[in-house]
């Protein structure tokens, strides 16, 4: 489990986008090619990446353009008719124009530090807040980040890339993008990453979000994320749209677990909701025991009623002892080794 990962931190192989900095992109003229023909050159060199990874190759740094430079490309593309969650909004950020989330096409920080709270395999992680999210979680414990996209201060990549050397030279292990949620703020994340440069060798990065994530971002993210510290909240729609205000909710996250299986290493966090534990918690368990058995499987009894909670009596309450024991139960009976 989390073999990339610790590979990485070793010193045994370059983090992902590390691998991606260094393939060459030899189309001319991408800046004025359409969004069509760069996910073409995109699709074309991420063939080339994957069989870099799967071989361990470190090439030499290209003259022209690499692949990340591409992704960032693409990522500020995408901006210009937002789709980089599933609610897929369509408005142009960079006019201006704000969708669901309400992040501009400047993302901003809430706070960045060296956090110890993450599963302990990550501590420290420097972890960096955007402000702003994709959902409305009615118990949302960062609701004051999350709520207020217009909050904390405009994010510069170069100084959150400089922060990133600082907390390596301090003892981080990863870098962890979170919020709110990282969705809106991909562009930036891969500016960031970008502006690290070679100093990332060896700093695994690792999506945080809520894997509301458009399949163009995930595109995106293959190549660039090793770890997805990913919440799979709900194990059905309408407990999704009652607490989060989101639709289609299954089909996008388990659609999105998949993909992140396959790209990368997943560290999956399910917080038990109370009287959720067979729709939800249970329905969840199944899933994962049937598509990615084995996998990073943290599941979470912190859940406490914050922000809205109270307006929704069924989960105004803690998790009950019982409803705790049930669920260590059905992670037993279903084969998932609870890390
Ligand atoms: S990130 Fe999602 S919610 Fe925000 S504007 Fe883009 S598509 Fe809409």
């Amino acid at each position: 489990m989390l073999d990339d990962y610790f590979s990485i931190l070793n010193g045994e192989r370059p983090a992902r986008h590390w691998v991606a900095s260094r393939l060459s992109i030899d189309a001319p003229g991408l800046e004025n090619m359409g969004e069509g023909e760069l996910w073409e050159v995109h699709d074309e060199a991420m063939e080339r990446f994957r069989l870099a990874w799967r071989e361990g190759s470190q090439p030499p740094a290209p003259d022209g353009p690499s692949l990340l430079d591409l992704k960032s490309l693409l990522a500020r593309r995408m901006l210009t008719a937002c789709r980089m969650c599933e609610r897929r909004c369509g408005v142009d950020r960079t006019r201006g124009e704000r969708g669901y989330c309400g992040v501009g096409d400047v993302s901003r920080v809430a706070s960045v530090f060296l956090h110890f709270g993450e599963e302990p395999e990550l501590v420290p992680s420097h972890t960096i807040f955007f402000a702003g999210c994709t959902f409305r979680c009615v118990y949302c414990q960062n609701w004051d980040i999350a709520m207020d996209a217009r909050g904390g201060s405009p994010a510069d990549p170069a100084l959150l890339a400089a922060g990133l050397r600082e907390g390596m030279r301090q003892g981080s292990r990863n870098a962890n993008f979170v919020g709110g949620n990282p969705d809106p703020n991909l562009h930036t994340i891969i500016d960031t990453i970008l502006a690290l440069g070679g100093d990332g060798k060896r700093l695994p990065m690792v999506w945080n979000s809520n894997m509301y994530t458009s399949l163009e971002a995930m595109r995106l993210l293959e190549g660039v994320m090793d770890v997805y510290l990913a919440d799979f909240r709900y194990g059905n729609d309408e407990c999704a749209s009652r607490y989060s205000d989101v639709d289609d909710y299954f089909r996008v996250v388990s659609r999105n677990f998949l993909l992140a299986h396959q790209s990368g290493e997943i560290m999956l966090r399910q917080l038990l909701l109370p009287g959720h534990l067979q729709c939800c918690t249970a329905r969840i368990m199944e899933w994962v025991a049937e598509n990615m058995p084995g996998v990073y499987f943290n599941l979470m009894f912190q859940y406490r009623p914050e922000y809205r909670a109270a307006l929704f009596p069924e989960i105004d309450r803690r998790p009950s002892g019982e409803e705790k024991r049930e669920a260590l139960q059905i992670a037993a009976r279903l084969g998932i080794a609870l890390s």
